[in-house]
């Protein structure tokens, strides 16, 4: 397959665009919420920005708090849903749509005037849905999930934060009754209490800004991966799992957030955004307010301002 031309960054001084990025939002503060539906998450210090950039030539740069591990949360359904299309192929969208669910993530509603066929992978009974197929297909799942995240991150020490993980399991009484209702319409393979366990330590998964926006190089580059020095992620994938974060990778605010951003991207209740621009970069915040939907409050305005300044953008 002939590769397309990557984008010139030559022209590009990243270091000077995250610096001003970073004082701009400075007064962004303080606007948004710090996620609350778990105890192990409201501890975090809202004060923190972190910014990691990974270039398709090879670079990297980063800004404030990019080394230090954050709670990934539902970014961790973009790494679930590769792994998914790599086990089922496009049959995956029998059992899930591609659609925007116009709906919050954590919605029953839809679910059961859908007949248990979640609108998309990103939505909390969608991603239940792919991490079923994970344990279906492969008995060490959890491990070979972490594996994935070390491989492409090219991080040996990303683990599972476990205290978020039982912090999950404890309060995530909704999650079990998507799954369980997920079954009830025989959508789930496996036994629900090991899906449930699965999903809730991917959601806790601990990275930081470097080590996400390394991970995600592969979906801006063609599927290939500099850090593990293969192709883990399909050429032909590519294509799909960027649309689908285009079209449903920031919970229900995607037409806004598209408008201003422009280019795909998942976020995660932890504060964390990362996003793809193809041919040319993939890109990590983290700030743990959120705004209303649940998106980073500070991560949205500096990947808006990222694409206006270096007129990046799929548009
Ligand atoms: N662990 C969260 C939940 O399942 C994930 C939320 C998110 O980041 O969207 O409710």
């Amino acid at each position: 397959m002939a590769r397309v031309p990557l984008r010139p960054l030559d022209g590009i001084d990243f270091d000077a665009v995250l610096g001003e990025i970073g004082d701009a939002v400075a007064k962004d503060f303080g606007k948004g919420k710090v996620a609350s539906y778990i105890p192990a998450l409201k501890r975090v210090s809202p004060k923190k920005l972190g910014i990691a950039v990974s270039t398709v030539d090879g670079k990297e740069y980063r800004y404030g708090d990019a080394r230090e591990p954050f709670s990934i949360q539902s970014i961790s359904k973009v790494l679930t849903l590769i792994v998914a299309l790599h086990h089922e192929g496009e049959g995956l969208w029998k059992r899930v749509g591609r659609e925007p669910s116009g709906n919050p993530y954590n919605s029953l509603v839809q679910l059961e005037r859908e007949n248990g066929i979640p609108r998309n992978p990103f939505i909390n009974a969608g991603a239940l849905v792919v991490t079923d197929s994970l344990l279906t297909h492969d008995k060490d799942a959890k491990e070979n999930f972490l594996n994935l995240a070390r491989t492409l991150s090219g991080n040996k020490k990303v683990k599972f934060d476990r205290e978020v993980a039982r912090s999950e399991r404890d309060h995530g009484h909704r999650n079990a009754a998507i799954a369980h209702f997920l079954k009830s319409h025989g959508n789930l393979n496996c036994d629900v209490e090991e899906v449930l366990d699965l999903y809730f330590h991917q959601c806790a998964l601990a990275m930081s800004c470097l080590d996400l926006s390394r991970a995600f190089l592969p979906l801006a580059n063609q599927g290939n991966d500099m850090h593990a020095g293969g192709n883990l992620i399909d050429k032909r994938r590519v294509k799909r799992v960027n649309a689908v974060m285009l079209t449903c990778g920031v919970y229900d605010g995607v037409g806004n957030f598209a408008y201003r951003v422009g280019i795909p991207c998942k976020s995660g209740v932890g504060g964390g955004i990362v996003g793809v621009i193809p041919r040319a970069l993939s890109i990590c915040v983290w700030s743990p307010e959120l705004d209303a939907i649940g998106n980073s409050y500070v991560g949205t305005r500096v990947l808006e301002l990222f694409t206006s300044k270096t007129h990046l953008s799929v548009f």
